[in-house]
């Protein structure tokens, strides 16, 4: 489980966030909805160790990461503007944090075979990623963090940059790799309709302050205020 006990954090006097208590059950996919500036990312870059909270507790199956360095916290994060190696190939972005981690070649080629076979990528290996679509590209970058076989998987917006067909199309394999997988999930989106249709529970982030927590069918029919009733209710 991954759970924030009364989280703060600011950027000098901006509180970003404001008492946060969320808990995540293993296996779980769990949508972080709000609107722009709402804290989504900073939250996601705080579980990964990007950012420091000045209060409360970050905890990983009960123990207390807050100062475990990025890197060994066996999280992996795909970040709102993923940065894919331009000058090396697909396979090579895929292979890279394998590499990193200094693993036998033959373990290196399986696990990067199957993490671009996962993502329907297998036929563009050689590539560089400017010679992929915007979608392809967050695909590799899936892929890239899926091959180090994370126990958590942060995601920051990653389907923002594809067309609405394309979208619902990856949310829908994401999701059945997610469950294949069974790796407990953290999904940043400001798409309701996206939270709404893949989500086991999500939150409602508004200024730093954690709105409502559970279902989302128990959001949509019982939201807690004004704000989450107009959030949750509004498809677009
Ligand atoms: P979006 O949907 O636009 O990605 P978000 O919910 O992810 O928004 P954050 O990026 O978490 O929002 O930002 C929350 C607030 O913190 C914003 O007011 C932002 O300006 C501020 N902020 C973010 N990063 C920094 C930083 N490094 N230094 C100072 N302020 C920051
Ligand atoms: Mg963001």
């Amino acid at each position: 489980s991954v759970e924030c006990k009364n989280i703060c954090l600011s950027y000098g006097n901006n509180e970003v966030l404001k008492d946060i208590n969320i808990r995540i059950e293993p296996g779980e996919f769990f949508a972080l909805l709000g609107p722009s500036g709402s804290g989504k990312s900073t939250l996601l870059r705080l579980i990964a160790g990007f950012n420091q909270h000045n209060a409360g507790q970050l905890l990983l199956d009960g123990s207390d990461i807050t100062h475990t360095p990025p890197h060994k916290r066996n999280i992996g994060m795909v970040f709102q503007s993923y940065a894919l190696w331009p000058h090396l190939s697909v396979w090579d972005n895929v292979a890279f944090g394998l590499v990193e981690r200094k693993l036998p070649s033959t373990q290196i080629k399986e696990k990067t075979a199957s993490a671009l076979e996962l993502v329907g990528l297998s036929q563009f290996a050689k590539r560089r990623p400017n010679e992929l679509s915007g979608g392809q590209q967050q695909r590799v970058a899936l892929a890239r963090t899926i091959v180090i076989e994370p126990q958590v998987l942060l995601l920051d917006e990653p389907l923002s940059n594809l067309d609405k067909k394309l979208r619902i199309q990856m949310r829908r394999e994401l999701l059945s790799l997610q469950r294949r997988l069974g790796i407990t999930t953290i999904f940043v989106t400001h798409d309701q309709e996206e939270a709404m249709t893949t989500a086991d529970r999500m939150a409602v982030l508004d200024h730093g302050i954690v709105q409502q927590i559970g279902t989302p069918t128990a959001l949509f029919d019982y939201p807690v205020n004004r704000f989450v009733a107009n959030f949750v209710g509004t498809m677009n």
